[in-house]
């Protein structure tokens, strides 16, 4: 076999299990609603725009403030010439308002979770991660030098048997506080007390929180005392791009130091800076919208539960239909796109075999109308057997 079919024969193997994945031209028409191949709208339940922000006139007016007056790049790492001076002030409004000593940008939350973890993982360090942790967190450990322990989802018990039985000299736990493809959370307080016990350290990944969840948005860490760092990112409520990590002064030096997607990548560019900056002003002021928005998500469940769906331990505005096999998830999705709604089908191996399923993510631009729509149209799936 020659080099190139050797992808080609990888990719066909992807087709034949159901598990082939494809790029689709799209276009957003504004609100909740997309056009997907220049063709027909859908009402967009995929996406984690979850406070509508991606347009919102001052996180754009800041975002053209700052490509005026820096420009649209920064032209090298922060470490060279990049660290413009507005990094400083905002890296303080983000520990404002995770309640913590310091902060670090840095570029995506993807990067961020590979290139942290796998700095703070060094030799004779546990990473105990709980199996449900999202890639960036797996591909992070996985390319550091510590001790690599998966718990069972959400098992303190099997968290704390890794914890006792670890000979290593530093200890961490990383978790989710939302998770990503099951919209439950894990107990942060809980977690907490654990590392306290064992001398570990925590490491909490509040993608899905942060903006959204806790004390005016501040994410599940924010109320829990105890969380060593608090990742988030910048790409999901908050409307644009780019994450944090809320942490100690301790741990920022360490992190400049250490942490290859910091030292190694160009700084995140003006543009995305003012939108950020807007964000963390506009963000903790939006209760109400939170609030909207975690009724609605608490309305659809119990309604998806009356028409028979399971949404799993879903306690947030992730909302997953788990309907088994591969093959039922796409026959899914396809059906809901002809009834004009956008909602994929999660297969393995992003979440366990044989709990493939339809991935909702409720915004608070969501009315009504489009809850009802997509309400109906499952219930027409389940009439037709
Ligand atoms: C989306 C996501 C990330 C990655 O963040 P990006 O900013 O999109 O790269 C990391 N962790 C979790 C749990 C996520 O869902």
């Amino acid at each position: 076999m020659s080099t190139g079919q050797i992808y080609q024969l990888a990719t066909a193997e992807r087709k034949q299990q159901n598990r082939f994945r494809q790029l689709r031209p799209l276009a957003t028409t504004g609100g909740a609603e997309i056009s997907l191949d220049g063709e027909r709208k859908l009402i967009n339940f995929a996406s984690n725009d979850y406070l509508g922000l991606t347009k919102h006139s001052e996180l754009k007016r800041r975002a053209i403030e700052f490509t005026e007056k820096y420009g649209v790049g920064l032209g090298s790492s922060r470490l060279v010439s990049g660290n413009l001076n507005v990094f400083e002030q905002i890296e303080r409004k983000i520990a404002q308002f995770k309640g913590t000593e310091t902060s670090l940008l840095l570029p995506s939350g993807y990067q961020t979770n590979a290139t942290v973890l796998a700095a703070l993982g060094r030799k004779r360090t546990l990473l105990a991660s709980d199996h449900e942790n999202h890639n960036s967190i797996t591909t992070g450990i996985q390319l550091s030098q510590g001790d690599w322990q998966r718990y069972s989802h959400n098992d303190l018990g099997h968290l704390e048997t890794l914890l006792r039985k670890s000979a290593d000299s530093a200890k961490w736990i990383v978790s989710e506080s939302v998770f990503s493809m099951d919209g439950d959370l894990s107990d942060v307080t809980a977690l907490s007390k654990l590392a306290t016990k064992y001398d570990a350290a925590v490491y909490i990944d509040e993608a899905h929180a942060t903006g959204v969840l806790g004390s005016e948005g501040r994410g599940l860490s924010y109320d829990a005392n105890g969380v060593d760092i608090a990742m988030g990112t910048f790409s999901k409520a908050f409307g644009s791009f780019g994450a944090y990590i809320a942490c100690s002064n301790v741990m920022r030096h360490y992190l400049v130091n250490f942490c290859s997607g910091l030292i190694y990548s160009t700084a995140l560019p003006p543009p995305v800076l003012g939108a950020i900056d807007a964000a963390l002003d506009v963000i903790p002021s939006m209760n109400e919208e939170r609030a909207r928005l975690l009724e609605k998500s608490e309305t659809l469940r119990n309604q998806l539960n009356k028409l028979g769906f399971s949404t799993g331990n879903s306690q947030t505005q992730i909302i997953p239909i788990i309907v088994g096999t591969d093959a039922e998830a796409l026959s899914l999705a396809s059906y809901l796109e002809e009834c004009a709604i956008l909602a994929p089908a999660i297969r393995p191996p992003t979440v366990r075999e044989g709990e493939a399923r339809i991935r909702v993510s409720l915004t608070a631009v969501h009315t009504d109308e489009h809850i009802d729509q997509l309400l109906s149209s499952l219930r027409r799936w389940k009439a037709s057997g």
